[in-house]
């Protein structure tokens, strides 16, 4: 797995006698993938991408010294009270480098091998710097890609989702979920897109599904997480505080690095309001792992959604172990829910036994009013889907959120109600 985030304490541990001395540390923050992107980005715009960098860094750190050092490494330079606390000021850096960079309107994300190392104050500032480059070394090697063999087609693919993410080529869509009662939008989930130069507009099912298979989502994750934080901000400054559920890919839920960088993303971020939606089939994949994360993204703040429930295999009861508050019915029974027998039936069984179990309820891929109604009728607390809205681009959404356009699909719901649905209602 891609681990771009390396420590080499100097410190021996056997001393621990004696009191700590302070430590002077350095963090090397190293662009690994410079010559694709001076390649598509040109070497002006990636010369400003470092300066950009170096200049977050030194807001973030004003304490630090900070300079970049040859074409593609920055060097954070800093005095700190104990070994201990380098960890965080290697996660600080890889927050900070982790936000995507605008430079001539084109957003861009470089691949980072980020490492460190300590040693105390008065010591040998050579063997510092020699072992802060070992970890640096250490940092790339790991962030090579993974042994697991990948087809020929995934590798293409994930070479070419790298590509998209260094031009600044992939944008997030947002859709909106709707309070049926309540008639509000609280929250939008994030559907990623890549803006293709000659193809248009990419969806996700040409690209997701071959980078899930070569278990290589981290960097693509990563940068939605961090796409987010900025867009919910642009959002908050038009006066909608909209919470963005993200979708994780299972193999990630089990991945400890993985979860690390995404908690020091959010950390980093105090006022982002994030929820993360996660298949039931991925928590099944590596139950213990899954349950451990998905703990700590609950105890940051991030609310655990369960997507396309119902797909799958798995009880609700076992669910429970999770400490998920919201549960996603998938879609294949959504769009069929006025045509068929079965499906109202899952339906409404699910939202009784999820509402007992205090989850709210999401109904995805809602197409027509009857099966709005149809859903409010059953009690669904929110409903996603083209009868409210497609995913939407950033300024469509600020629009539609302006307008209220939501009102439109759901105001009249209450008063449409079917025969079918007004039986469902005394059954
Ligand atoms: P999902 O998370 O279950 O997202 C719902 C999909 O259903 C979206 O397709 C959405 O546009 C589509 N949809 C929404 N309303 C309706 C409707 O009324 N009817 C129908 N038939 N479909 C509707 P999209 O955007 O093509 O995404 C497909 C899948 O790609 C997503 O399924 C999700 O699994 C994956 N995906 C998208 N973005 C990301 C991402 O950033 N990370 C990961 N890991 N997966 C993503
Ligand atoms: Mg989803
Ligand atoms: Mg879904």
């Amino acid at each position: 797995m891609a681990s771009l985030y390396h420590l080499a304490p100097l410190t021996p541990r056997d001393d621990s006698t004696v009191p700590m001395a302070r430590q002077q540390g350095r963090v090397l923050a190293k662009v690994t993938n410079y010559n694709a992107l001076r390649r598509d980005i040109g070497v002006k715009a990636i010369g400003r991408v470092m300066q950009d960098m170096a200049a977050r860094l030194r807001v973030a750190m004003p304490d630090a010294e900070v300079e970049p050092v040859g074409r593609d490494v920055i060097e954070v330079a800093f005095s700190i009270a104990e070994p201990a606390a380098l960890a965080q000021i290697v996660v600080k850096c890889r927050a900070i480098c982790g936000v995507p960079i605008q430079v001539d309107r084109i957003s861009c994300l470089p691949k980072m091998a980020i490492a460190g190392a300590c040693a105390p104050a008065d010591g040998d500032s050579t063997l510092l710097i020699e072992r802060a480059e070992a970890a640096l070394t250490d940092a790339e090697a790991a962030a090579a890609p993974r042994t697991r063999p990948a087809g020929a087609v995934e590798e293409t693919v994930v070479a070419e989702v790298d590509r998209a993410l260094d031009r600044g080529e992939m944008v997030l869509h947002y859709q909106p979920k709707v309070h049926i009662r309540r008639q509000a939008i609280d929250c939008v989930e994030a559907l990623v897109r890549w803006q293709h130069p000659q193809r248009g507009l990419v969806l996700p099912g040409h690209f997701i599904p071959a980078t899930e298979r070569a278990q290589r989502m981290e960097r693509l994750t990563l940068w939605t997480i961090a796409q987010s934080i900025v867009d919910q901000r642009a959002l908050r400054t038009q006066g909608h505080d909209v919470r963005i559920f993200i979708n994780i890919s299972g193999h990630l839920l089990a991945d400890a690095e993985f979860v690390r960088l995404a908690c020091a993303c959010i950390a980093a971020a105090p006022d982002a309001r994030l929820g993360f939606e996660v298949t039931e089939t991925s928590v099944i994949r590596d139950p213990d792992a899954a349950i451990t994360h998905l703990r700590e993204f609950d105890r940051i703040g991030v609310r655990i959604s369960i997507d396309d429930y119902g797909a799958g295999l798995s009880s609700l009861a076992y669910l429970k172990q999770l400490p998920a508050c919201e549960l996603k019915i998938d879609k294949l029974f959504i769009t069929q829910l006025t045509s068929s027998n079965r499906d109202p039936l899952i339906v409404r069984s699910t939202i009784d036994l999820a509402h007992a179990l205090d989850m709210e309820v999401v109904a995805e891929g809602v197409e027509t009013q009857a099966a709005l109604a149809l859903l409010s009728v059953m009690g669904c607390d929110m409903a996603q889907g083209y009868f409210i809205s497609p995913a939407l681009a950033l300024t469509p959404l600020a629009a539609f959120l302006a307008a209220e356009q939501h009102r439109q699909a759901t105001q009249d719901v209450r008063g449409s109600f079917t025969r079918r649905a007004a039986g469902w209602k005394r059954g």
